[in-house]
């Protein structure tokens, strides 16, 4: 019996029993992984012990064997795990084993449908940690002991992992952590050696630390009687760490459940790459891309990096000095025989030789992603997933721009889905002859882009143009301007130059008709004066009787609206006015002799030119009075 003191019973945060709740729902098909889970908290125990030993030699208590020990007992249904790691003090257990730290969580849980909480794909959200131990015990008790502190500050936790636990202090000299799970009614299965030895092996052979396992006794129960032996341990795992063996003898399922071990993603990745650099730099590197984004892909303050490690000792979670902003979806670990062990964060923000390795990562990194993207599939789940963060890139990154651009997909009038699945390297590929831009529209949503009667000219000569409707799209091709010698023209801004694609006789036409409609251009602009900064005879449309075109270097209206939200006062600039003088609309217009009506008429096609490239009008009451006048009259 041990003797408790200060026994409390506490509840679970709210968003714990949610999680538990998942759990339970997500991995009936899949119990096992509980040992994966509770072995990785134990090996991560033994890594920061191990770190901190390097500065307090004295944590140690003179006990360095680090080492996971696992037991199980057939009888009494229960399943042990000891580690000699750096334990945990009360505060510790109440608040890692009673609350989930990750900013931002209780929110995404809060904000689940009834729907998504039975999705089990959503549990790869956060992974599955400690709570996985309820899936196969009906009671979890944990005894603790924290590194440098005294026997008696050990900690008794007990859970039945439905709303509440208790905690009590006892004696405990032995430093780190003892899990003892009691198996539930129909999960005795897992209280047997080879069946722990088999998931050992299944899920964590990389683990760098030794896992022991009683030596199986094949004698009879009367030999065992007769000729007691001593219990005798061995080691079950590999217990090397993965990323220093080499690449030709890792398996692909190993790769993936040291992802699983290093992200704490319940999926498997997407893909990964394993280097070892040797030279003037010595470190080796394995990078993962997972995939799915996490749920706080977007939050400032969410963790990202690399697991850092120096000549094997582990030195830190989520540096993120080694990689850009816009690949902080990539998981991995960096081990480097350059940096010193007592290196720390300052030291990381400004160290020649991590910049050195930043630039060499980043560069592997996008090589890793450029040969996802020969998989059609997975690049196209890959997209959907990271695509817009990637965004960010062309930006922050100006020495990988170009790469960068290469990696990046559109939708497009030719590929005729709002998919975003076509690379510039096709679109220069699919070019018109003559033609030497990379033609892009921005716009609110993909439908708007998809219908802007910009295309019209575009669609007319077969000319593809890239659609684009991101919110970081414009702001993203205010920083770009070519790619591969081709620049980039926003078909909405400015004077359409259509180059070579535009014939002889095209220019001539054109030329003819805008003298012809000098009269109507006059009249319109005298009418829509404190709206149009110009009105002028388009050559980008057929269809459509007008449309709206901003200034070369004025704000699109995509980027308009999200600076007005933001709060920002801009100055006024009036779009120009383009007509199709061939339209039937045109011609009454040109036709129309009372001057009221005129103006009115006008009205309603500034407006409704406004209206199909996505804008939102400055007075639509007026311009509902005005169609509803005109209705009328043709009902009449
Ligand atoms: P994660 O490993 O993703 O942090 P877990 O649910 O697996 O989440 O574990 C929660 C926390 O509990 C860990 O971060 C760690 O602080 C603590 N913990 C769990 N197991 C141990 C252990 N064996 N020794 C020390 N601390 C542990
Ligand atoms: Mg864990």
């Amino acid at each position: 019996m041990t003797v408790e003191a200060k026994k409390e019973t506490l509840g679970f945060q709210a968003e714990v029993k949610q999680l538990l709740h998942l759990m339970i729902h997500s991995l009936y098909s899949n119990k096992e992984i509980f040992l994966r889970e509770l072995i990785s908290n134990a090996s991560d125990a033994s890594d920061k012990l191990h770190f901190l030993s390097l500065s307090h030699p004295d944590i140690m208590e003179g006990e360095g064997d680090l080492k996971i020990r696992l037991e199980c007992d057939k009888d009494k249904k229960t399943i042990t795990l000891t580690d000699n790691g750096i334990g945990m003090n009360r505060e510790d257990v109440i608040s890692h084993l009673g609350t989930i730290a990750k900013s931002g969580t209780a929110e995404f849980l809060r904000n689940l449908t009834g729907d998504q909480k039975k999705d089990s794909r959503l549990i790869g959200q956060f992974g599955v940690g400690f709570y996985s131990a309820f899936v196969v015990a009906k009671e979890v008790e944990v005894f603790t002991r924290k590194a440098g502190e005294p026997a008696e500050n050990g900690v008794h936790w007990v859970s039945q992992g439905e709303g509440e636990f208790s905690i009590a202090q006892v004696n405990r000299p032995q430093r780190g952590t003892t899990i003892v799970l009691h198996l539930r009614d129909g999960e005795e299965e897992f209280a047997d050696g080879w069946r722990l030895r088999s998931i050992v092996k299944k899920y964590s052979d990389h683990i760098s630390l030794p896992i022991e396992m009683l030596k199986e006794d094949f004698r009879s129960d009367e030999e065992k009687e007769k000729e007691p032996q001593a219990p005798e341990f061995e080691v079950v795992n590999k217990a090397t760490a993965l990323w220093t063996r080499s690449r030709n003898e890792i398996t692909d399922d190993e790769y993936k459940e040291f992802y699983k071990h290093i992200s704490h993603d319940f999926e498997e990745p997407a893909s990964w790459s394993h280097n070892r650099v040797e030279g003037k730099q010595e470190y080796t590197s394995l990078l993962y891309v997972p995939k799915r984004a996490p749920f706080d892909l977007y939050h400032r303050e969410a963790p990202r990096g690399l697991k850092l490690y120096v000549q094997r000792v582990f030195i830190m979670d989520d540096a993120e000095q080694f990689l850009p902003l816009y690949l902080r979806f990539i998981k991995g670990v960096l081990d480097s025989s350059d940096l010193p062990l007592n290196v720390s964060r300052e030291i990381l923000q400004s160290n020649q030789t991590v910049e050195n390795m930043k630039s060499a990562l980043t560069k592997r990194a996008l090589d890793m992603l450029s040969k996802l993207a020969g998989e059609e599939e997975s690049y196209k789940a890959f997209w959907k997933q990271f695509g817009q963060v990637l965004k960010e890139g062309p930006a922050e990154d100006y020495s990988n721009r170009e790469k960068i651009l290469g990696l990046l997909r559109f939708a497009s009038t030719q590929s005729g889905t709002a998919e975003q699945v076509v690379s510039l390297d096709q679109y220069i590929e699919r070019m018109k002859e003559g033609q030497d831009k990379i033609y892009y529209i921005t716009a609110e949503n993909h439908n708007a882009a998809a219908n802007s009667p910009h295309l019209e000219i575009f669609r007319k000569k077969g000319v593809e143009v890239l659609l684009m409707s991101d919110r970081v799209d414009e702001w993203m091709m205010g920083q770009i301007f070519d790619y591969k010698g081709k620049s980039f023209i926003n078909i909405a801004k400015g004077d359409l130059d259509l180059g070579s694609i535009e014939t002889e006789e095209e220019k001539k036409q054109q030329e003819e008709v805008e003298k012809s409609s000098e009269d109507l251009v006059k009249r319109l602009k005298a009418a829509l004066e404190s709206r149009v900064s110009e009105v002028k005879v388009s050559h980008r449309l057929t269809d459509s009787p007008a449309c709206l075109v901003v200034g070369a270097y004025d704000m699109g209206a995509q980027m308009r609206q999200i600076m007005e939200a933001a709060g920002q006062k801009l100055p006024d600039s009036k779009p120009t006015l383009e007509i199709n003088p061939s339209h039937p609309l045109m011609e009454r217009l040109t036709a129309e002799v009372q001057d009221d009506r005129f103006s009115d008429l006008a009205s309603v096609v500034f407006d409704q030119a406004a209206l199909s490239e996505g804008r939102v009008l400055d007075d639509p009451a007026a311009y509902v009075k005005r169609i509803n006048a005109l209705l009328l009259e043709t009902l009449r």
